[in-house]
């Protein structure tokens, strides 16, 4: 009697705190959303919240939260940290209304309107990239940016809805929480950094790191507290002078300084393959002014030669993106001085307005909207780009999603046509990109271009602010080698073009020349025969067969061979072949009542080997990969290539953990850096093969004037006998690094 009461009561406590608290939060909302409402908004709220609340009312979340909080708090990320307005809000409270639950578009639409119906339409189409471990992320993915062409603020609620997964991440299974990261990083924080939303960005990249390689960012996280006190005071100190001067001004400012995110410093350190310590820039120092917006370039250049005064920039550092913003909108102006110390800094200098737009991107435009086209038309032309890529048929979804972050993603450089005008192209884009960006003709007769009057090859990489002028020849034709010239997604499609109907033209005459050949022979042309000549040829379809004869690949000698060869006989080709990945985990499961693969133990089962990419040894996180047609590959969680397979073929990943066995040992890299001095080398040697008995497979090193650069691929148990092994070798008289590498360059 008096357990089932207590817990009868301990049950009406928690919903009575629980309502309390999505009271709170709900108001919370209300507050933040306060500057933007217009008379009426607040009762529209209202209504969502009512009716969300209602329809999710007996769900929770996986940590086991009433569900509301979810859409409350997606709701507040729209407010502020993207600053929309009160139609996304009702939208993003009730994103999650359609699919859950018995409401339906049409009741959503009688009480908000089409606007609101339609973007909970778009947000609920697009669900299954988030929520389900489909083959089809690439193909839902592709099917989200259409609904970017039509509203822009579906995007922008679906990252909201996906920032809040990832800061929830943790009451998540492990290979849930690496699928979602991998789809994070691979997708939605360029996504996000695209349409200019850089704290989003910045928050998804490190929770990405967060999830994926706890320690490493547990590491730089806390260098980064134990460093605080110094840092601010170097930089009170740095900006001392500068204040006195910045008072003068007759406007108002204020002076930021943050360091730079845990991801970034993480991509440096790795990049560069030096430690923490050495990373110069880890903080700008940030001027914001308020200034009207007519006045704003003036007064950042004014700002700049007071920074300058004090400190001596670096030429080569200057970067003005007032003049020309970045695609994504950012405006800025950068520079980078020497402090007193001989330590670089940047410094950004920047009005209000450019400040809220880099932090918040597109929709934090419509406050100043009136003012404001730059931005709006360079993100306008970028949209219109991602529609005609969408429109390309002939692009499977992976295709599409490689294209996207090869193009869309990328950062741009301005240059310029003959006669001035400017143009936009991708970071990396060559002088024949620019030739097929004018027109297909130019793009395919193009022999060189003159850029800054000097005459350039094709595969020329453009600069900003490079003045082109591109030179043709009626001679002049496509060939492979151009496919590896280009970036953009429109002159690749272009050339491909180009050459297919070239080898149409090249099979046609191939294939004349065979039925002769065929005709002389007394050989009847039907398809077993073709088979049978491309098996002996080697050539994948009838295509290239036909193509590789008119081209005099395979010459009427060959021909020849084929017919003398005694009685051709066709070999079973070895089919390629993924094994169902359902099938495996059974397989597995049925061994040992788990659907982990087992490594070092399930051989009998399953095959596997391990990625030559990342060189997975016991120890590694790590997961199984089922490939078209090499069976499973082992790969770590860190492995480079481990966000796209994840994010684009999550369906095909299976849990993998190592067994512990010693007997066995793995191929791992080190790489050491040290100071050069006689008998190294033998020392780092006798360390590897003497003291711990480990079997080197190759060693390398190279020296720069007094320093060495080894590269040292060798075989180990696991990470803790790689442990030892680093800092044995640390301990080696002169050296400076050891470090890990992935896998065979
Ligand atoms: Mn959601």
């Amino acid at each position: 009697m008096y357990l089932e009461a207590k817990k009868f009561l301990s049950v009406v406590v928690d919903v009575v705190e629980e309502k309390r608290e999505i009271i709170n939060r709900y108001r919370r909302l209300l507050r933040k959303a306060k500057p933007v409402l217009k008379e009426g908004d607040a009762k529209v709220i209202k209504r969502a919240f009512t009716i969300a609340m209602e329809a999710h009312k007996n769900m929770r979340r996986k940590s086991g939260e009433p569900f509301i909080f979810h859409p409350l708090s997606v709701a507040e990320i729209c407010v502020e940290e993207i600053g929309l307005g009160t139609t996304s809000i009702a939208a993003a409270l009730l994103h999650d209304v359609v699919e859950d639950t018995d409401i339906q578009l049409i009741d959503i639409e009688r009480v908000f309107g089409k606007k609101v119906s339609k973007i909970v339409d778009g947000l609920t189409k697009i669900r299954g990239v988030f929520d389900y471990g489909s083959s089809a992320q690439a193909e839902n993915f592709r099917k989200m940016l259409f609904t970017l062409s039509e509203d822009v603020r579906v995007i922008l609620i679906k990252l909201a809805d996906r920032l809040h997964n990832m800061r929830t991440l943790e009451s998540m299974p492990r290979n849930k929480q690496l699928r979602v990261s991998s789809e994070t990083i691979y997708l939605y924080a360029p996504l996000a950094h695209r349409l200019g939303l850089n704290a989003i960005k910045t928050e998804l990249e490190d929770l990405y790191l967060r999830f994926t390689e706890y320690t490493t960012y547990r590491e730089i996280a806390d260098k980064i507290d134990e460093t605080k006190t110094s840092r601010n005071r170097f930089i009170r100190h740095f900006v001392h002078p500068i204040k006195e001067e910045l008072d003068h001004l007759k406007v108002q400012y204020e002076i930021k300084s943050r360091p730079k995110s845990i991801f970034s410093i993480f991509n440096k350190m790795r990049k560069q393959n030096i430690p923490f310590e050495e990373v110069y820039d880890l903080f700008a120092i940030r001027v914001i002014l308020d200034t009207p917006i007519d006045q704003e370039k003036n007064y950042c250049w004014q700002v700049y030669s007071i920074v300058t005064d004090y400190y001596m920039p670096n030429p080569d550092r200057l970067r003005d993106w007032i003049s020309t913003p970045k695609g994504n909108g950012y405006e800025s102006l950068h520079t980078t001085v020497m402090a007193k110390n001989g330590q670089w800094v940047e410094v950004q200098i920047r009005s209000k307005r450019m400040d809220e737009i880099a932090e918040k991107g597109y929709a934090a435009h419509w406050k100043y909207k009136d003012n404001i086209t730059k931005y709006e038309s360079n993100l306008e032309k970028w949209l219109v780009r991602v529609r005609e890529t969408l429109e390309k048929q002939d692009l499977s979804a992976l295709e599409f999603v490689d294209d996207f972050r090869g193009n869309l993603f990328n950062e741009e450089v301005f240059v310029f046509t003959p006669r001035g005008e400017l143009k936009t192209m991708a970071k990396g884009a060559t002088a024949l990109d620019f030739a097929f960006d004018i027109h297909t003709d130019i793009g395919a007769k193009c022999i060189g271009a003159k850029v800054n009057q000097k005459l350039v090859p094709i595969n020329h990489v453009l600069q900003n602010g490079d003045q082109i002028e591109i030179l043709t020849s009626s001679k002049q034709k496509p060939n492979e080698d151009w496919l590896r010239f280009v970036v953009s997604s429109k002159a690749k499609s272009k050339i491909k073009d180009l050459l297919k109907e070239d080898r149409r033209k090249v099979a046609e005459e191939g294939k004349e020349i065979l039925l002769r050949k065929l005709r002389q022979m007394k050989l009847e042309a039907n398809n077993h025969l073709y088979d049978q000549l491309r098996e002996y040829f080697n050539v994948s379809s009838q295509l290239e067969l036909l193509f590789k004869i008119g081209k005099g690949i395979i010459s009427a000698a060959d021909l020849k061979k084929f017919q003398d060869q005694p009685t051709p006989q066709l070999k079973k080709r070895p089919l390629a072949e993924t094994k169902d990945v359902k099938a495996i985990e059974q397989q597995i499961k049925a061994k040992h009542q788990e659907d982990t693969l087992l490594i070092g133990e399930d051989m009998d089962v399953v095959e596997y080997k391990l990625a030559k990419c990342c060189t997975p040894i016991p120890g590694d996180e790590v997961f199984g990969f089922v490939t078209v047609s090499e069976g499973i590959k082992i790969h770590r969680s860190n492995c480079p290539n481990a966000p796209e397979l994840l994010a684009n073929h999550g369906n095909r990943v299976i849990k993998a953990k190592w067994t512990s066995q010693h007997e066995l040992s793995f191929l791992t890299g080190l790489r050491v850096v040290g100071t050069d001095r006689v008998g190294l080398i033998n020392d780092v040697s006798k360390v590897i093969s003497e003291e711990l008995k480990v079997n080197m497979s190759s060693i390398s090193f190279k020296t720069d004037p007094g320093i060495f650069h080894g590269e040292i691929m060798l075989y180990v148990n696991d990470t803790r006998h790689l442990e030892t092994l680093i800092s044995k070798l640390e301990k080696v008289e002169g050296m400076e690094q050891v470090s890990r590498f992935d896998g065979r360059v």
